[in-house]
């Protein structure tokens, strides 16, 4: 099941067949493999036919690769990817449902036994979509008829249940019997071993969508039991119920998987599960709109642990495109193991082979040490010319290790070789130092000596931004200078200037830089140390950045006087700062989750 952005947002699906679409994204998982491009890039093409509401090619040679996955051992023992709920010995994973009591079944002989009376239990961790194997055996001698013999169930999110029940040889009512949905859908066949006989559930689980507490989409599960298919991807009609029809109720996505104590003592063994694998965008693309743009594609990339570029870039290409006419693509930092943004996992930013064809790249970058294959773009897109724009921490955008065999090491923030890398090289500084008081002293933008005439000024008034003024000192000649950080004595636009030598002189804050290349075309570079995603709530700084688009692709003359900048939609920037490793892996946000809502 593909899924799309919300339409809510407004986009228009360009005539290109460009297409917001979804992929599986699956990353690399050690540091080692991460060096090296991933199996078999190198192998695909780029030139084929766009695959139908993919965002790939036919073959297409950047298309992620599958992780590797271990088979289990034997059929039905775990793959190396599982999360194995009951190994034959332990209760850990499991609690007695709805508490936070520990589960009160017994372990003995390598199966767990349900206690008529002790609870049902469940998982303490919760899960969505699923893969799930189980073994369960019930009584011998059986006891009991009909719902009283061997009744037990496995139910999904607390909510969805495929029954367990001992229907070898003995009658209940259809809806009831073994890998049944209890009370509305049969089993397509009873395959059923005789009781004392280990029964296998295989089991597909799809949770239901829900948007708002309307249902978007039902419950969906296949069953295999004992190798025969049971149930083919059934769609249920809501959470169980007995005698009657339960309608859905709105639930968070994921849930605990329960076992039902239904008195009888029912065994289980060897349960596993995989979650299943979301298909995520690994970037985001924006159709061009209509604007003095159309025909220039701009990729930005944002992968900052601090200032936020994961907000302010989706917000920015909305902009660009929709009001200015330009094709945009944001990528993102991606954690490899989760394929969601995660801004504090500097090695991985998928998609920037986009710049092979493109004009502009806006980068927001910081301390990034990328696997070559997905830096070498970025060195070929500048290496050939190609127009740069710089945020904040671009200045800063790389950063290697000393012993680093890559090719592209040099543009590390520190390098000695080629003095200050990229940011120094490229954008006119490297990483100096907190001029201003950071946290404490915001910025204000002053029109420097001799720009107000500059096209890129157009309109720009009242720049601000509560990150303070960066230092600035290696700027080359060759840099013309649009405004100056003037240091505030607060964090608020009205709070004056700060007095004596911080603001005597005022650092660069924004300039432009042209950088002729052999083949005769030049890279138009601007940059600004302004750009934490709050910053550029700033009317004024989103003009400047808008009209150095213009201005990086050529297109200064087309520049109006007052560049359209307003945001249709909530931009709600979170204020910069760090936060711990796992903060953002484990909020497991994708890029579809920035768009402007
Ligand atoms: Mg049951």
């Amino acid at each position: 099941m593909r899924r799309f952005p919300p339409c809510q947002t407004g986009w228009r699906l360009a005539s290109t067949g460009l297409l917001l679409a979804a992929s599986f994204f699956s990353g690399m998982t050690d540091s080692a493999s991460l060096a090296q491009e991933p199996p078999g890039v190198g192998q695909g093409y780029t030139d084929t036919p766009q695959l139908p509401n993919q965002m790939w090619r036919v073959h297409d040679k950047y298309r992620p690769r599958p992780a590797v996955v271990a088979p289990g051992e034997q059929p039905g023992s775990p793959p190396s990817d599982a999360t194995v709920l009951f190994d034959g010995t332990q209760l850990d994973a499991w609690r007695k449902a709805g508490t936070d009591q520990p589960a009160g079944w017994k372990v003995e002989e390598g199966s767990m036994v349900a206690q008529g009376g002790s609870g049902s239990i469940e998982t303490k961790e919760s899960f969505g979509d699923v893969q799930l194997h189980l073994e369960w055996s019930a009584p011998e001698p059986p006891r009991g008829e009909g719902q009283g013999r061997g009744n037990s169930g496995v139910i999904f999110m607390g909510r969805y249940e495929v029954q367990v029940l001992d229907s070898f040889q003995s009658d209940t009512y259809a809806d009831g019997q073994a890998a049944s949905i209890y009370g509305q859908f049969p089993p397509q066949v009873n395959a059923m071993r005789a009781p004392g006989q280990w029964q296998v559930y295989d089991i597909v689980f799809e949770a239901p969508r829900f948007d708002g507490d309307k249902l978007a989409r039902p419950a969906k599960v296949t069953v295999f039991h004992n190798g025969v298919l049971v149930q083919h991807a059934t769609e249920m009609i809501g959470q169980m119920a007995h005698q009657q029809i339960a309608p859905y109720v709105a639930h968070p996505p994921k849930g605990p998987l329960l076992l039902q104590d239904h008195g009888d003592p029912v065994r289980f063994r060897n349960i596993w599960i995989r979650p299943l694998r979301e298909e995520i965008d690994p970037w985001l693309t924006f159709p061009a709109g209509q604007g003095a743009g159309h025909g220039k594609k701009v990729v930005l990339i944002a992968g900052d642990e601090e200032y936020r570029s994961e907000e302010s870039l989706p917000m920015l290409a909305d902009l660009l495109a929709k009001k200015h006419g330009f094709q945009c693509s944001v990528l993102f930092p991606i954690h490899p193991e989760t394929g969601t943004v995660d801004p504090n996992y500097g090695r991985n930013i998928p998609g920037t082979h986009l710049l092979e064809d493109a004009d502009l790249m806006i980068i927001a970058t910081r301390f990034r040490h990328l696997p070559d294959w997905q830096m070498k773009p970025i060195v070929d897109f500048v290496e050939r010319g190609g127009a740069v724009i710089g945020l904040r921490t671009a200045t800063h955008a790389f950063n290697y290790p000393g012993d680093s065999e890559s090719p592209y090491k040099d543009w590390s923030f520190n390098s000695g070789k080629w003095p200050g890398g990229f940011g120094q090289q490229i954008l006119g500084d490297t990483w100096v130092n907190h001029h201003g008081n950071h946290k404490v002293e915001a910025t204000r933008g002053i029109v420097a000596p001799g720009a107000a005439d500059s096209a890129l000024l157009k309109g720009v008034e009242n720049v601000f931004g509560p990150s303070d003024v960066y230092g600035i000192t290696h700027l080359p000649k060759d840099s013309q200078v649009l405004l100056l950080g003037q240091v505030l004595t607060g964090m608020n636009p009205t709070d004056p200037p700060v007095e004596g030598n911080k603001n005597d002189p005022m650092m660069p804050l924004a300039w432009t830089r042209v950088i002729p290349r052999d083949n005769g075309s030049a890279n138009r570079v601007f940059c600004t140390t302004m750009g934490a995603s709050v910053d550029l709530a700033n009317e004024g700084l989103r003009r400047l950045v808008v009209n150095a688009c213009y201005w990086a692709t050529g297109l200064e003359d087309a520049i109006p006087a007052k560049s359209d900048v307003e945001i249709e939609g909530k931009f709600e920037p979170t204020f910069y700062g760090f936060h711990p490793g796992d903060h953002f892996k484990n909020q497991r946000l994708k890029p579809v989750d920035f768009l402007l809502r």
